[in-house]
């Protein structure tokens, strides 16, 4: 917990954001613009004011990024771990003098809340702590009778990274980390929608790194990503966002075969047991519904609970959601912010109607949500879906959005196959007092992360990312270090002279 600005002085820090800056790429430290000329524009979906313009990038802008971080990967590769942790701390400490700006730019363009986006800023600067921790590149060496090799741990190069819009701060931090620990140069694009705080994060790596260890370029991602992939000096590619995106990129990727991490999208289950610790869990429930409007890949959007707590688990969901606080996003009193854009808004309102038409029940919610003084605002309900099918696609798609589907169980195996019956599988929550229940259900779900009594419930070092079409590669931990880095052996003789295999016969002597 932590006690937040005022308003006045959230509306005050927000005052002094421009937002007719045009910002451009960011290219060996410099600011560019885009050869098209092209130019979009910033919203903010809780007004629909515009927030500041970024360059619609093409690959004249991908090319021009590619030679610039290619050009730095021989000096960064090689500066001392020591330099790469100060860099890294240093990168922190600029995020944390402008904490509350970053929060600000953050909710003006995403449309969470200021305390959401306080706690993105928050989560972001962790992560150029944690990885400070982990400049020191180890290898191992092996010893053989008059042989021994040496394991090197190398960086790869030059890295591709794409990022999504709902919490774009912490992805980019969560991405640059591990690649800049390693010594790789990147090239980050962000989504076109949502990336203010990102140019703003690169405006102070521009005065930290070295030229073009870190460039940005902005534009859509079909203009972009795929001359950035497959440019032929790239030599790896880290992608946060759709299945459908991440099978174009797998395939761009195949071209030059260069490796991929992907950590895509989620329908986690929230299990409830019987034994649970109801408000705790219910809390959950909430949580994972209204905190950045559902717009995260882990929120547990499919909620099993047991037949026997089911109708007083729902009272108390509802109730809390009967206490949601709408607003402006900045004042730290509102608790849901605006879906991000109007094409996230659409899609979250077609998954609502598909649920209404296919027979689920609405238990909370199910409309847009009027909010006084931002009529135009782009906000949701937070909408609660009970006698929710397993066949439904209310059940089976990721919404993105804050929409909870409820089915109830009474036999453990077959909630377990319920849960593990999805294409994705991310995350997971599991509530019971009992620790063995809690220990086999947590292994049995088929999925990267599972949260036992408190969902959410993440520290930098632990492992994010996802099994099956939820994605491969982890983040969030040390191991991200060996998606960035490659093994060389180097083999050393130490016995003299040839080994003799091809010694001419005696009769030849
Ligand atoms: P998206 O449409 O796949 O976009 C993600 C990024 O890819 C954006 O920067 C986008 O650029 C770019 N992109 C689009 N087409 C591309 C192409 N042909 N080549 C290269 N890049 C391209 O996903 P989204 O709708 O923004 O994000 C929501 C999804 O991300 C959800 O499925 C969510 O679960 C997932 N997600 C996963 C995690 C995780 O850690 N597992 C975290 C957050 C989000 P433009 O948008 O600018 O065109
Ligand atoms: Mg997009």
């Amino acid at each position: 917990m932590f006690t937040p600005p005022s308003f006045e002085q959230i509306k005050q820090i927000a005052a002094q954001i421009d937002c007719n800056r045009i910002y451009g790429h960011l290219i060996a430290n410099e600011w560019v613009d885009g050869e098209s000329g092209v130019v979009i524009e910033l919203m903010n979906p809780a007004t629909r004011g515009i927030v500041g313009k970024i360059q619609a990038g093409n690959a004249y802008d991908v090319d021009r990024a590619v030679r610039a971080a290619r050009d730095a990967f021989p000096g960064w590769a090689r500066t001392d771990a020591l330099e790469r942790q100060r860099i890294l701390l240093e990168i922190a400490a600029r995020l944390r003098k402008r904490h509350a700006e970053f929060a600000v730019m953050e909710s003006l363009n995403n449309g969470k809340t200021f305390v959401e986006g306080f706690l993105d800023v928050q989560n972001a600067i962790e992560q150029f702590e944690y990885y400070a921790g982990h400049t020191h590149l180890k290898g191992e060496v092996l010893d053989f009778p008059n042989t021994m090799a040496l394991t090197h741990r190398e960086p790869i190069g030059v890295v591709a990274q794409i990022i999504p819009w709902n919490v774009p701060l912490l992805m980019a931090a969560i991405k640059l980390g591990p690649a800049l620990a390693a010594g790789c140069t990147v090239v980050l694009k962000p989504a076109e929608t949502v990336c203010l705080s990102v140019l703003a994060l690169a405006g102070e790596l521009a005065d930290i790194l070295p030229k073009g260890v870190v460039n940005v370029v902005t534009g859509y991602g079909s203009d972009v990503g795929e001359r950035l992939v497959t440019h032929p000096d790239v030599r790896k590619v880290s992608f946060t966002g759709s299945r459908a995106t991440a099978q174009k990129i797998i395939s761009y990727a195949s071209r030059s075969i260069i490796p991929q991490t992907m950590e895509l999208g989620g329908k986690s289950a929230n299990i409830i047991c019987e034994d649970a610790d109801l408000d705790a869990a219910a809390e959950s429930v909430v949580m994972s519904t209204v905190i950045n409007k559902g717009e995260v890949c882990l929120a547990g959007s499919r909620v099993f609970v047991h037949r026997h707590v089911r109708d007083l688990f729902l009272e108390k969901v509802t109730q809390l959601l009967g206490h949601i606080r709408y607003g402006n996003p900045l004042d730290p009193a509102t608790q849901i912010g605006a879906v991000s854009s109007q094409v996230q808004f659409d899609r979250v309102m077609n998954y609502i109607e598909s649920g209404k038409r296919e027979g689920a029940q609405v238990a909370f919610g199910g409309s847009r949500a009027v909010v006084p003084d931002l009529a135009d605002g782009l906000f949701i309900q937070p909408t609660l879906f009970t006698g929710v099918q397993r066949d439904m696609t209310i059940f089976r798609e990721e919404i993105f959005g804050p929409v909870t589907s409820v089915i109830d169980w009474d036999d453990e195996a077959d909630m377990i196959a319920a849960a593990n019956d999805s294409i994705y599988g991310l995350a997971g929550g599991v509530w019971t007092r009992n620790l063995t229940k809690a220990h086999h259900i947590a292994r049995s779900l088929d999925t990267g992360t599972v949260w036992v009594n408190r969902y959410y419930n993440t520290r930098p070092g632990m492992a994010l990312g996802g099994n099956k079409q939820s994605g491969f590669g982890r983040e969030n931990t040390h191991e991200a270090l060996s998606h960035y880095t490659q093994l060389k052996s180097v083999v050393i003789n130490f016995q003299e002279g040839p080994i003799g295999l091809f010694a001419p016969p005696p009769s030849a002597l």
